[in-house]
């Protein structure tokens, strides 16, 4: 039978019947693959220890598919990243992360852009501190949203006077104003600041690593004390927030805890 040789990060695993388990990977090159591993909470199976939630392994399939399921014939950790376990705050962000892709990755479509993302977000969350953490998480979430074309429209209206604050529509993902009314009869709308855009804009335009040694250097503290890397950096994590579960179908309990537990 065919084989196909991927690497792939490892997203979630899934009790399935007594012994064995679904491990659902987002691959470079399959997108989001399902892999039943027969056997894997057996003592002597094969595949224990083979992978956890956030390891990057080199995984062997099989050709054939159905609606994204896959069998698996091998799996060699390339990392395991045993540092995401050794820290509970790392560990929850990378869990929110890697939840987050499982539910917006699609199966057989590669996203390269998602896939290194993903790879770089979790590669960097050992080294942060609680609150680079949580910046990190903004950006990912936004650089996701973008990846996965469900990214907000924040092109202004040429014919209104520039403004600092602008009328979003949650729903529609774009800025409404007398020229581009909504479409919906009641749309839920949120009031944006200039500088959530201006930040959302910086975000998709870094790597990571840039992004973290900007907001060490910048050292800002807002008016009441709290790390403030960035201007805008609070109304971008509600945004995202309100953003997320409109267009993500998303529980908002695993979200809020992953960016409170970061900062408290
Ligand atoms: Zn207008």
């Amino acid at each position: 039978m065919p084989l196909l040789k991927d690497e792939a990060l490892c997203l979630a695993l899934r009790p399935f019947g007594k012994t064995s388990q679904m491990v659902v990977w987002l691959t470079a090159r399959h997108g989001l693959v399902t892999t039943p591993v027969k056997g894997a909470q057996r003592p002597k199976g094969a595949f224990l220890g083979r992978c956890d939630v956030g390891y990057l392994c080199e995984v062997v399939l099989y050709a054939r598919e159905r609606g994204g399921v896959r069998n698996i014939r091998e799996c060699t950790p390339l990392a395991l990243r045993e540092r995401l376990r050794g820290d509970w705050r790392a560990a929850v962000a990378a869990d929110y992360a890697c939840d987050l892709t499982l539910r917006t990755a699609q199966p057989g479509m590669a996203n390269p852009a998602l896939f290194r993302d993903l790879g770089e977000l979790l590669e960097t969350l050992p080294d942060c501190s609680p609150h680079e953490a949580s910046l990190a998480l903004l950006w990912f979430e936004s650089r996701l949203l973008h990846a996965v074309g469900l990214g907000p429209d924040f092109t202004p209206c040429a014919r209104c006077p520039a403004t600092p604050r602008r009328l979003f529509s949650v729903e529609e993902g774009r800025f409404v104003c007398p020229h581009h009314p909504s479409r919906l009869r009641t749309p839920p709308t949120l009031t944006l600041h200039d500088d959530i855009p201006a930040l959302h804009r910086h975000f998709l335009g870094r790597p990571l690593a840039r992004l973290l040694a900007e907001a060490r250097a910048a050292d800002r503290r807002d008016d009441l004390g709290r790390p403030e890397p960035f201007p805008g950096v609070f109304g971008l994590r509600r945004f995202l927030g309100v953003f997320l579960s409109a267009h993500l179908d998303l529980p908002p309990g695993p979200r809020r805890t992953a960016l409170d537990l970061l900062i408290s």
